[in-house]
């Protein structure tokens, strides 16, 4: 049978990109969304005239009761979880003095509670098959952190963080849990970055360029595919050498 893969914000960015190569390569896709209906049935339409199995599903990743039925419902559509991506994120940029408790809540409760709530969640479908892959994706800012984006670059390295224990708990239950670590992607999550920003940004990574959703999409396909069955608790960085 095809494996499942729930893929959180896969309605946008890197998280469709992700769905359309899963797809692509025979998983049955659960499209997680939260604000954009219009673009994850788009995206579900698209995969099935191609030929694939997915489906829209909603889900705010910060909130536990729509997380729980995210999974009751990608298991009750395909029957299985085998793959779970953790993509959904929102990045705030602001000097530290300007942000809020509520910024630091958003932040916190959406890129690590949302991976914290869908691990919880899909564990125990997972130990049913004593297999499955967790990819968690994380930032660059996390390992060395961004200027104007503390919060952001904490609650990543808090991912981080929680790939490598998660790991050594789940390794013996069969279940691999690895991080792709992206650099400066061509997204909406950098659309008010300025031309002369974006520049500088690039002339300091060794390829000078932003990288694109698809690139990042391989890095997920190879740590989901047994071609990387004895790697796990790793940060796989996709970001152009900038981190080195
Ligand atoms: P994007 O284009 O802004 O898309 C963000 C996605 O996350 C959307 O699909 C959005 O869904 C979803 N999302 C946001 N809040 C959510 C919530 N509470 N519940 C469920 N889904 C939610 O961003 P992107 O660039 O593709 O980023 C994807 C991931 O890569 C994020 O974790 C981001 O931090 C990380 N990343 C991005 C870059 C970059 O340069 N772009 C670099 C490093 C890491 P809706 O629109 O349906 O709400």
């Amino acid at each position: 049978m095809n494996p499942t893969a729930v893929v959180t914000g896969g309605s946008r960015g890197i998280g469709a990109a992700v769905c359309r190569l899963l797809a692509q390569r025979g998983y049955r896709v659960i499209i997680n969304y939260n604000r954009s209906p219009d673009a994850a049935r788009a995206l579900e339409t698209e995969l099935i005239s191609a030929g694939g199995q997915a489906i829209a599903v909603p889900a705010d990743v910060s909130r536990t009761e729509d997380v729980r039925r995210l999974f009751r419902t990608a298991e009750k559509t395909f029957g299985s979880v085998d793959l779970l991506v953790n993509n959904a994120g929102i990045s705030k940029r602001q000097v530290l003095t300007d942000a809020t408790d509520r910024d630091y809540e958003e932040l916190m409760s959406v890129n690590f509670g949302g991976v914290f709530r869908c691990c919880r969640e899909v564990i125990p479908y997972m130990l049913k098959t004593h297999s499955g892959s967790i990819i968690n994706i994380a930032s660059v800012w996390g390992i060395c952190g961004a200027s104007c984006e503390a919060l952001y670059s904490a609650s990543k390295a808090a991912v981080i963080g929680f790939t490598k224990a998660l790991a050594k708990e789940l390794g013996p239950s069969g279940i691999r849990v690895n991080c792709v670590a992206p650099g400066l992607i061509d997204t909406e999550m950098n659309a008010s970055l300025t031309e002369e920003e974006l520049r500088a940004f690039c002339s300091e990574c060794p390829i000078e360029r932003p990288g694109t959703v698809q690139e990042v999409a391989a890095a997920v396909l190879f740590l989901a595919d047994s071609a990387s069955s004895f790697t796990t608790g790793q940060v796989l960085q996709v970001d152009g050498g900038c981190a080195i």
